[in-house]
């Protein structure tokens, strides 16, 4: 399979050739000639599988002759203000390279409103935005949605969990009927299916990665592990293995900064990654991150969602994810690009119920391990609640086996 033979324009064929990208991926080679072909389009994909480039380039190829003032032809709808910069970002890479210049803006909030609406003055015909913030410049009167021709959703599931969902209808309503509609997700729970089936006409679907696996190249370890003794065992991991960089997950915002404060007080670079922080700050912590200036970076789910980080040697769960799922994100995060990685889980006697429920969604048992120093001395209440796994009701087998055990 070759990226000629998609239907590509020879400009984005150039364009594609200078990215140094050569041969599409499973997804681009599914989900292009579908958007070239005007059709709708629901794609199930995962962060990685070169799915935005599935969508930016036959996006740019339908932008029709840029008329003045530019009129916004296609809109991509992002959950979160770092995947809207990068997707941006992408479309502008690869728009240098076609003869008309096309215009890029992307608008997301955490920043003030004013640089963005000038930057619409004149149009845009491509615009990638996260919900609410394009609402905001709508509702300014910056921006004017009734020339769109191409509507991607990307990450919907998402989308609808960073609580997009209204703010989703609004948008759609100010969009013509007559469109075309390329939704993307990591997965389909009903709510992003019932979204999908609303939106979409007579879709092509597109699935390429059904359930999640982690790669082989991810060597897995569970620590076991007092829940008031996980700090000082995260430090002593990181100097013990000379952890280069490290990506650290947790469950709170406020588990972030405390973490981060107290590596930093232990003389390990660290910083906390957030919803809090401003998006400048965001971005200046992330740029460190990548230069390797910040050897730790301490996230939420949220706060991490979206960021390509390659090279990234260690994931550490500090603080368990809720679901199976989440928890091959984040360990996804490390042995890109086919380099080795390592994922650690902190297991206290708390975490045990839940982890093992992690653990059987996958088929998989990951041996417990105790590090000498640091052996657990709390042992879990038997029927302790585990928080359970998210979107999984308890059985009828779970429901009777907790009333015995009352
Ligand atoms: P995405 O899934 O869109 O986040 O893309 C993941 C990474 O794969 C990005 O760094 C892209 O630059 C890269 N990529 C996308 N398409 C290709 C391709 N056909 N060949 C090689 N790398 C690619």
């Amino acid at each position: 399979m070759t990226f000629a033979s998609l239907g590509l324009s020879h400009a984005l064929l150039r364009a594609v050739g200078e990215l140094g990208y050569e041969a599409p991926t499973p997804i681009q080679a599914a989900a292009i000639p579908v958007a070239l072909a005007g059709r709708d389009l629901q794609a199930s994909a995962e962060t990685g599988s070169g799915k935005t480039a599935a969508f930016v380039l036959p996006v740019l190829q339908g932008i029709e002759a840029v008329a003045r003032p530019r009129r916004t032809q296609a809109l991509v709808l992002v959950p979160t203000r770092e995947l809207a910069a990068q997707v941006g970002e992408s479309m502008r890479e690869i728009a240098r390279f076609l003869a008309e210049p096309v215009k890029v803006s992307i608008l997301y909030g955490g920043v003030s409103i004013n640089p963005q609406m000038m930057a619409l003055r004149g149009g845009a015909d491509v615009v990638v935005a996260t919900p609410g913030r394009l609402l905001d410049v709508v509702a300014q009167n910056a921006l004017n949605l009734t020339s769109v021709r191409c509507l991607v959703l990307d990450e919907a599931d998402r989308l609808l969990e960073a609580g997009f969902s209204d703010e989703l209808q609004r948008v759609l309503a100010l969009l013509p009927t007559a469109r075309q509609n390329l939704l993307f997700s990591a997965t389909f729970p009903a709510a992003v299916q019932a979204l999908a089936d609303g939106l979409l006409r007579d879709p092509v679907r597109v699935d390429i990665a059904r359930e999640p696996e982690v790669p082989a190249r991810i060597e897995e370890h569970a620590i076991e592990v007092d829940a008031a003794r996980r700090t000082p065992l995260l430090r002593h991991l990181i100097e013990k293995g000379a952890w280069s960089r490290a990506l650290v997950f947790v469950a709170t915002r406020y588990a972030c900064d405390h973490v981060a404060d107290k590596l930093c007080k232990a003389g390990i670079p660290a910083a906390a990654f957030h919803g809090d922080a401003s998006q400048g700050a965001r971005t200046r912590v992330l740029a460190d991150f990548k230069a390797g200036q910040l050897q730790v970076l301490v996230a939420t789910d949220l706060g991490a969602r979206g960021i390509d980080i390659s090279q990234l040697p260690v994931v550490v769960n500090y603080d368990l994810p809720r679901s199976a799922t989440d928890y091959v994100h984040r360990i996804g995060r490390t042995a890109r690009a086919g380099a080795q990685g390592l994922a650690v889980s902190f297991i206290g006697a708390q975490d045990e119920a839940h982890f093992r429920l992690i653990e059987k969604r996958q088929s998989r048992r990951v041996p417990r391990e105790r590090i000498e120093g640091y052996e657990p001395t709390e042992t879990a209440v038997p029927g302790a609640a585990t928080g359970g796994v998210k979107g999984k009701r308890p059985s009828k087998k779970d429901k009777l086996r907790a009333a015995g055990l009352r």
